[in-house]
Parts: structure tokens; C-alpha cells; sequence
């Protein structure tokens, strides 16, 4: 089902055309994605391929899917861009972005401190000189994949 007006709706109807920045990985009702509009190389989200708006409307199996794959794209994130750990969170206060959506933020070692916790969104919906360049984000996407894929499997 898509929901007019919604930006993941959208994408998630045109999967065969997406960049691989866009589709990480696609599987088990998932969409994995690079963060478009941030400046944190390795900012991921996790987008349901079916229209929800709350994290109570997933079923069952949904939930472990993105457990799991939240799992496997930390382990991953870990392994590429070094980062610590990871913040998730879920908002989705965005016009158009009511589609539930998670972030799977990394947590680099030197981040300082006026981003830390959840001061962490400063690096988000950041200016467009500012955005991880689109090939950095494709590069990034291919070696989480590399990683995720096998990890699932
Ligand atoms: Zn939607």
C-alpha cells in the first residue's frame, strides 16, 4: 500500500531504479538506507516497506526482522566507518516522513561533545554543501552490504 504524499511510499514503489545508497539492503519487510540530508558518513535508517506510522503497527516477525537487521547494520557500521556504537531512534516529526522510520546512527570515538546523546539530530537535516556526497554514501552502501548480507543470511 502507498500513502499519497509520502516520501518512503514513494521510494519503496520504485525499488528497481533506487541507487544503492537507497537500498543497502532490502529484505524481511526492510529497506536499509543512507541518511540523504546528514553529514555523518554511515548515518542509516531502517524504512518498513509497507506503510506504518508506529512502531506497535509492525507485526511480529517485522520486529525481529529489525532487530536483527539493526544487529547486523551496527556489527557493520562498527567494521567500516569504526564508530563505537550506535544510537536508535525513532521520530518521524518530518512533513512527509510520518512513515516509520529508525535511525541507526554511528557513534564515532572522537565525537564531540555538543553532538553527543541526542544532540547527535545537529548532524541531520544539515545544509546541502554539508550532505555525505551521493558516490561516498553508494561506496559506504556496498560495504555495509558486503557485510549485512552475509550476516543475515
Ligand atoms: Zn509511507
Amino acid at each position: 500500500m502507498t500513502v499519497e504524499g509520502c516520501f518512503p511510499c514513494r521510494w519503496n514503489a520504485r525499488l528497481d531504479v533506487l541507487p544503492p545508497r537507497e537500498r543497502i539492503v532490502v529484505r524481511d519487510g526492510w529497506r536499509l538506507v543512507h541518511a540523504f540530508n546528514t553529514s555523518l558518513p554511515g548515518w542509516l535508517v531502517l524504512v518498513p516497506l509497507r506503510h506504518v506510522e508506529s512502531f506497535a503497527e509492525l507485526t511480529s516477525a517485522e520486529a525481529v526482522a529489525f532487530a536483527r537487521l539493526a544487529r547486523a547494520a551496527t556489527a557493520a557500521l562498527e567494521e567500516v566507518v569504526g564508530c563505537a556504537k550506535t544510537y536508535l531512534m525513532i521520530l518521524g516529526e518530518e512533513k512527509g516522513f510520518a512513515h516509520l522510520h529508525a535511525h541507526v546512527v554511528p557513534r564515532m570515538p572522537d565525537l564531540p561533545d555538543d553532538t553527543k546523546g541526542t544532540f547527535i539530530v545537529r548532524l541531520l537535516g544539515v545544509p546541502e554543501a554539508e550532505w555525505v556526497p551521493e558516490g561516498e554514501r553508494d561506496a559506504l552502501a556496498h560495504e555495509l552490504r558486503a557485510r549485512i548480507e552475509p550476516a543475515l543470511a
